[in-house]
């Protein structure tokens, strides 16, 4: 966008075009300039100082590629639809399956966003347990998962405590010895379990769940493990990153969100599954409508979704622009932008000597917040230095962790250079309590 350095990462509130439809559709340059007032408000993840969420610029060719895919106007629906974006579909989700390690047999469906692939792992650990008669049943998680499986909980069904968050260490992961302890209880309490929803990212920090030792209790317990890897699972593309997410291939069911860290215009999500075909015994009902499908079933027997756009077609397209050394360089650039801001911020002293508390993990996320503040300290200093990093063009954003206020970086965004990471630092110092 030729705009993107210029305008400012969040845009004061613009003015707005006309709404309703008039009684003659309107020339090209009057859409045009209503399209621009429209521009003009909109979110800039482009801008070098857009930092706050997990939404980086689009990647170019997922930009051509959505043009495309609403060109052709295709329906991944039911195979006649979509003949060769639905042989896309599955044969690119079956190669990142095998990539991130779910075996030879692993493959899965396409979603709107993560919360739809949380949900759908769900529905599928639901079905395979034989549980979907019983209410009363119980997922668990930590308390730093995300809050999509809370809206899952209510899709289904289930008990208002259905989901159970479990203790996390230090570092922000899940507690396997926490997770033993509960998978005994909820036993004895003759509460079953659907699934166990590890994290591989969490929202705030980045943390990684172990999966190892989470994966083990779930075998021992014969219970699914879902790994939601919206933030962390494309680090399992790469060699080198890898070890940032070990065992990532243990999972049962994993969500990853390419619409996230690579650019993969939104929305960009997948649900891959070890064994593909609790899909379609979860969710098929026969099209009685449509022909046959020729490879096993429909897109629209494997999910929730019907009728969507085909929207593999901007992931493959986007990746196989960037190739394995563009993922590669994408996922270094992220890590190295989050060690560094680690760096300038653990230098950082107030004259009376107070530091900062930070939340790290290791990918690319951060949240920091000055040590020793009560909420409500937490909650003004967070909202001050919100508004002065903005007055740099800097957007960060400013979440909730138990009690206080912190402001988290996202170093997702490629624009991001050594420049604004010191002067994000820069006005974080001016901001220590005296
Ligand atoms: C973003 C995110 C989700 C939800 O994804 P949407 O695409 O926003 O629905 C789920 N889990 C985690 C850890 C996330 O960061």
């Amino acid at each position: 966008m030729g705009t993107a350095n210029t305008r400012a990462p969040l845009p004061a509130l613009s003015a707005m075009p006309g709404i309703e439809p008039m009684g003659q559709g309107l020339a090209p340059d009057e859409l045009l300039n209503d399209l621009h007032l429209i521009m003009e408000g909109a979110y800039n993840p482009g801008h070098p100082g857009a930092m706050a969420h997990l939404d980086p610029p689009a990647l170019t060719g997922s930009i051509v590629a959505d043009l495309i895919v609403a060109g052709l106007n295709n329906n991944p629906l039911a195979e006649e639809l979509s003949p060769s974006l639905s042989r896309l579909e599955r044969s690119l989700l079956g190669w990142l399956a095998h990539r991130l390690g779910l075996g030879e047999n692993a493959n899965g469906v396409p979603a709107s966003g993560g919360s739809l692939s949380n949900l759908m792992a769900l529905v599928c650990a639901r079905k395979a347990a034989g549980l979907q008669h019983q209410p009363e049943a119980v997922v668990l998680c930590s308390q730093a998962a995300h809050v999509s499986l809370e809206k899952a909980m209510t899709v289904m069904g289930l008990a208002a405590d259905a989901l159970q968050r479990l203790p996390v260490d230090p570092e922000g992961r899940l507690d396997p010895q926490a997770l033993a302890a509960a998978l005994e209880h909820w036993q004895c309490q003759g509460r079953p379990v659907i699934a166990v929803v590890a994290t591989a990212g969490t929202t705030i920090r980045g943390a990684i769940d172990p999966l190892p030792a989470i994966a083990a209790l779930c075998r021992s317990h014969g219970v699914w493990l879902h790994v939601d890897g919206a933030i962390g699972a494309v680090f399992g593309l790469i060699d080198h990153h890898q070890q940032r997410v070990p065992g990532l291939g243990l999972a049962d069911s994993l969500t990853v969100n390419p619409q996230k860290l690579l650019g993969i215009t939104k929305t960009s999500s997948v649900l891959l599954l070890r064994q593909p075909q609790w899909l379609a015994e979860t969710f098929a009902t026969g099209l009685p409508y449509m022909d046959p499908s020729w490879g096993g079933h429909h897109g629209g027997e494997c999910g929730l979704q019907g009728t969507r756009p085909a929207e593999i077609l901007k992931l493959w397209l986007g990746l196989r622009q960037l190739g394995l050394a563009g993922i590669e360089a994408i996922l270094d650039g992220a890590v190295q932008r989050r060690s560094r801001l680690e760096q300038l911020l653990a230098d950082l002293r107030s004259p009376s000597g107070q530091r900062l508390h930070c939340l790290s993990g290791p990918l690319h996320l951060l949240a920091f917040c000055p040590e020793g503040l009560d909420a409500s300290a937490s909650a003004s200093w967070s909202a001050e230095t919100r508004r002065r990093l903005l007055e740099e063009q800097l957007l960060l954003s400013r979440p909730l962790v138990q009690d206080r206020f912190h402001l988290k970086a996202v170093l997702g965004n490629p624009h991001t250079g050594d420049h604004e990471l010191r002067k994000l630092a820069r006005v974080v110092a001016g901001s220590l309590p005296h």
